[in-house]
């Protein structure tokens, strides 16, 4: 039985004997595991800040950049080998590890070339020096250099490799060392790039270290001020993460990005025929059903003017009835397994709860057999689309998110503003859709939407061909959302950077002052 190492003060240790099982959710088999307990997280922060943490801050962000040139392109060469891990380990189709690892090593890159780009610096002036006295000779600007600790980032069990990933390309741009603790459900894809990573010596000593397994939360009490938290996962583990009393104590910077009741909503003038229409139809059933819905992005909920609720319902139910689910490593599948045996049973008691309000459009599991799949074994469950009469009684479906493929369908009169306040029910989000030509109904969507997510994607017939669908995110832009997705902000191309950096004013006169900040 392969036990996940973790990677600690430069060395790879196995942990203490308590284990536990890591799975194929299609057979259910136990494919590796975990260690419980048995690593030293503050002798391992230490390591990270002493030895990974100088050396970073004293390369400049293009040396930083070829570091994460490097890692891009051993995170591509090691594209099948992951792919076949995130079939066996996530229950992914071939697609859907493609997306994960794809995404990483495109993160990893387009990070590398904004280093590129930010040159031989070793900090970021930020705006402009400014008269403070009576005369030129007292002047102030500011400056954002990297924090002295380590940036911890613990993961989800739904993106393994580009959670890894998309969190280490901003925070060793910045200049930080990293700590990165996948979920334990799914750790052998981020293992495996990790041990690759390091194999190589792609990263300097102390800059890339590997927890797996053990409990989460006890890697928290060790952290000092010059430390960050980037979490990524549930709201509820969220709020955890933040109350924890030594995070709190240190006041120690957090992101968390959390769960999100996306939304996406069919404008008026798209009818029920038209690129948009169909791109509205393509997209939701693919962000219903890609990873099986285990999605921070995906599509939950879908507004629809009343006059095309029952065409809309109809094609939806069409496109689901066209996802084949079962053994993932068959290429004739496009929809695999849940993660676990507890998602699984969180995603039933999910359906249920939503079930007690909405009806049943659709039921995959009415449709079609599991492909592959032995009598009684993994974690499957089809699709779902279910429908609420009124949104606004709805309560129920704007609260709770189902980590799974399932999402509810509801009518709004064709008014942006009664959309916009639906939508706005999910207390803030990763990111919604609105699908429509019409300039002015996306401009008052966009409005209303924004102050309540971290994106907002405008799908029209103009974009229909290469636009890549509401839940991808792309690290040239943010990825987060407020209240309910966690309140935190990540990517963005070089505005990630500011998570790990300290913004400090300096004041001075002004030769000194541009002297320092190497601008005159
Ligand atoms: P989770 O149960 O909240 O776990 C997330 C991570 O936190 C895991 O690594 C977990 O470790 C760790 N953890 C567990 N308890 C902890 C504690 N008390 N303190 C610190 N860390 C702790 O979430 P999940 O089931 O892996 O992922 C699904 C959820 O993540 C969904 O709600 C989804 O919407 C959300 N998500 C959000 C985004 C985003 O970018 N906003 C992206 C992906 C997923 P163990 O695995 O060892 O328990």
């Amino acid at each position: 039985m392969e036990r996940v190492k973790s990677y600690v003060c430069g060395e790879w240790v196995r942990g203490s004997e308590a284990a536990e099982p890591l799975r194929n959710p299609t057979t259910e088999e136990v494919i590796g595991e975990c260690a419980a307990e048995g690593i030293d997280y503050a002798a391992c922060l230490e390591y990270a800040r002493r030895k990974g943490g100088p050396v970073l801050r004293g390369m400049s962000f293009a040396a930083r950049g070829r570091i994460l040139e490097r890692m891009s392109k051993i995170t591509h060469e090691l594209r099948d080998e992951l792919i076949e891990l995130a079939v066996r380990n996530g229950g992914n189709t071939r697609a859907d590890a493609k997306f994960d690892i794809d995404g990483a090593s495109h993160t990893l890159a387009t990070y590398a070339r904004i280093g590129e780009g930010l040159g031989d610096r070793t900090f970021v002036v930020d705006g402009e020096i400014e008269q403070l006295g009576r005369s030129p000779r007292f002047v102030g600007g500011h400056i954002a250099v990297p924090l002295t600790g380590a940036a911890v980032h613990i993961n989800a069990f739904n993106f393994p490799a580009w959670g890894v990933a998309e969190k280490a390309a901003v925070a060793l741009l910045a200049g930080m060392p990293v700590v990165t603790r996948p979920a334990t459900s799914t750790a052998l894809v981020a293992a495996r790039l990790v041990e690759a990573l390091v194999s190589v010596e792609a990263l300097p000593a102390g800059a890339l270290s590997f927890i797996a397994g053990g409990r989460a939360a006890s890697l928290l009490d060790p952290l000092s001020s010059q430390d960050v938290v980037a979490f990524t996962g549930s709201r509820t583990t969220g709020e955890a993460v933040r109350g924890r009393t030594n995070v709190l104590r240190e006041s120690v910077r957090i992101n968390v990005e959390a769960d999100s009741l996306n939304a996406a909503v069919l404008g008026p003038d798209a009818g029920a025929a038209g690129a948009t229409y169909d791109l509205f139809v393509r997209d939701t059933v693919h962000e219903m059903t890609q990873k099986a819905g285990q999605k921070c992005t995906a599509t939950r909920r879908i507004f629809v003017p009343a006059a095309l609720l029952e065409r809309a319902q109809e094609d939806l139910a069409a496109g689901l009835r066209a996802v084949t689910v079962g053994d993932p490593a068959r290429r004739d599948v496009s929809m695999g397994p849940l993660v676990s045996a507890e998602q699984l049973a969180s995603v039933r008691e999910g359906i249920e709860l939503l079930q007690r309000t909405c009806a049943t459009v659709h039921d995959g599991s009415e449709h079609g057999e599991l492909l592959g799949v032995e009598a009684g074994k993994g974690y499957f469950i089809a699709p779902v689309l279910l429908i609420a009469a009124a949104a606004r009684e709805a309560n129920i479906v704007h609260e709770h998110e189902v980590f799974g493929p399932v999402a509810t369908l509801m009518p709004y009169n064709g008014d942006p503003a009664e959309a916009a306040c639906y939508v706005r029910l999910g207390n803030g989000g990763l990111v919604s859709s609105v699908y429509t030509d019409d300039r002015e109904f996306a401009r008052a969507m966009v409005f209303a939407l924004a102050p309540h997510h971290g994106r907002v994607y405008l799908g029209s017939a103009r974009v229909a061909e290469q636009a890549p669908g509401p839940g991808t995110v792309l690290p040239l832009l943010v990825h987060g959302g407020p209240g309910h997705a966690g309140g935190g902000e990540e990517l963005g191309g070089p505005r990630g950077l500011a998570f790990y950096l300290q913004r400090v004013a300096i004041e001075g006169d002004r030769p000194m002052v541009e002297k320092i900040l190497g601008v005159s």
